[in-house]
Parts: structure tokens; C-alpha cells; sequence
């Protein structure tokens, strides 16, 4: 089920290859094909979704008819876990390369005054959106970061984000309050934020600004990153417990 990549159109979405896991369309996307995919997103400025499927979001997307949908309708689904790399490799149509929501955050990031991006961070625990917002100014001078706000504001409040992020003219907007909460509000709302690039990117922020270490290099490359995610972090085993049944649930459909 992977298809020609048009020469011509390389950046439109319809003409990505993909690979279709337990019912979902994951893109054929490597780290340069997604930030030129990103760009042209800007570009044209409508509103564009994009989402880092992970194992975790796949197996909930099995139950989650909502999830299923909204990410059958997103503009670009990166393969964003080892899980979703095996599961292709092991129907035959192998992906390229991980491509996760932290990377993509921080490439977005270092490309912003080169590029015109104005980015806007919306989510994580109070006072982490602004320490990340502070870390890449100053890891990438001239970085465009033109607003924070956390993610545990209330119901009623909604508007008011919305405002605010209405307000800020970010052309691209990374929603951090986890899978699938995350998708289910950039679909709820892409109309009415005025940016042109919306994209769930989890627990980055927390990442970004310092508080969470990802993983070493070499437990990255052996993809054991997952376990480094449990042992650091507890609260991780919920998710860590979904991938047994994503085995089973590749497995049964080969
Ligand atoms: N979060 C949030 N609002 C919520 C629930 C969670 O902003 O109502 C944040 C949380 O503080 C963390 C992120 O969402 O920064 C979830 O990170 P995780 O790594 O668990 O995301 P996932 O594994 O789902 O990608």
C-alpha cells in the first residue's frame, strides 16, 4: 500500500506515500520531506493537521472511533515510535525513519526566523510552556515563540485560549496535553485559531524546557527509549502497557 511519491507535488498531501497500521494512514516521511511538508502547510495557510502516531494512539484509535477519524482526516501523521517502525517492517512496507513531535518541535523552532514561523505553545503543567518558550530564544536567537499558555485550563476557559492564540498570530500552534486529548481539541477548534499548521506534539514541552531528559543517544539507537520513558517516569506505564496489545493486534492482521 505504499504509492509513488509525485515529483511534482512532493509537499501536497494527497501525493505522500503512506502506510496504512491497524486502519490508519501513516505517512512515508522522513525529517526533511516533513519540515518541507510543514512549510508548504504555512504557505498556503489554511488550517493543517498534523500528528506523531505513536503505538499507544494507534491501539487507542482502535476503540476511539472519534480518534480513528480525526486522524483519517489529519493533513500528515508522522511515524513517531519504534512500534509503528516494526509494524511496517514487519507487513512489508518498511517506513524510513522515526519522525518525532520533540524533533520536529525543535527543527520548527530553529527554523522560525529563517522561515517566518510564528510558534505558539499550548499546553503542559503551569510555568512550562514560557521555560521551554525561554530555551529555544535562547538556543535559537531570533526564534518567533509568541505565546504560552498551560494545558490545564478549565472547560470555560476555552475562548479565552482560543483568543489568545487568535491574538498572537501564530501561524503554527503545538498542543501538548497528551494523546488523545490533544487531537481531539486541535479537531474541535482548527477553524477558529487562525493558524495554518496545528500539531499534538505530547510531552514535549516538558522536554524542551529542561524538565524531562529524553533518553541517551545509544538507548535511542538500540529504540529502547520507551523503557527509558518508564523507568524516569512511572506515570508512563499506562501507555507502556499498550504495546503488548499492539503486537497482538499487528500480528493477528499479517
Ligand atoms: N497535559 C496537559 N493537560 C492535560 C493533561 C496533560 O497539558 O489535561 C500535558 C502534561 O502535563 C504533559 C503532556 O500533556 O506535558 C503529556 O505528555 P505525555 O508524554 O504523557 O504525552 P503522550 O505520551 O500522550 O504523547
Amino acid at each position: 500500500m505504499v504509492q509513488a511519491l509525485s515529483s511534482s507535488a512532493q509537499t501536497a498531501q494527497s501525493e505522500l506515500p503512506f502506510v496504512e497500521i491497524l486502519g490508519v494512514r501513516v505517512h512515508n516521511v522522513d525529517m526533511a520531506t516533513t519540515l518541507a511538508t510543514v512549510s508548504a502547510f504555512v504557505d498556503a495557510g489554511n488550517p493543517h493537521h498534523v500528528i506523531t502516531a505513536d503505538a499507544s494512539m494507534l491501539v487507542m484509535a482502535q476503540e476511539d472511533a472519534e480518534l480513528k477519524s480525526i486522524a483519517a482526516a489529519a493533513d500528515l501523521v508522522t511515524p513517531d515510535s519504534a512500534g509503528i517502525l516494526w509494524a511496517a517492517r514487519k507487513s512489508g512496507r518498511p517506513l524510513t525513519e522515526r519522525v518525532s513531535g520533540v524533533e520536529i518541535a525543535e527543527r520548527l523552532c530553529a527554523e522560525s526566523a529563517a522561515r517566518g514561523y510564528r510558534i505558539y505553545f499550548l499546553g503542559a503543567a503551569p510555568g512550562v510552556a514560557k521555560a521551554a518558550a525561554d530555551k529555544m530564544r535562547s538556543r535559537y536567537p531570533g526564534s518567533d515563540i509568541v505565546g504560552t499558555r498551560d494545558g490545564y485550563f478549565l472547560e470555560h476557559q476555552t475562548m479565552d485560549v482560543i483568543e489568545d492564540v487568535r491574538a498572537s498570530a501564530a501561524n503554527i500552534l503545538l498542543v501538548a496535553m497528551g494523546i488523545p486529548k490533544q487531537e481531539k481539541w486541535i479537531a474541535a477548534h482548527r477553524d477558529r485559531l487562525g493558524c495554518a499548521v496545528l500539531m499534538g506534539v505530547g510531552g514535549t514541552l516538558d522536554v524542551l524546557s529542561g524538565q524531562v531528559k529524553r533518553a541517551p543517544r545509544v538507548i535511542q539507537a538500540v529504540r529502547l527509549e520507551w523503557l527509558w520513558r518508564v523507568l524516569t517516569n512511572p506515570r508512563k506505564i499506562n501507555k507502556v502497557m499498550l504495546l503488548p496489545r499492539f503486537v497482538r493486534l499487528v500480528s493477528s492482521r499479517q
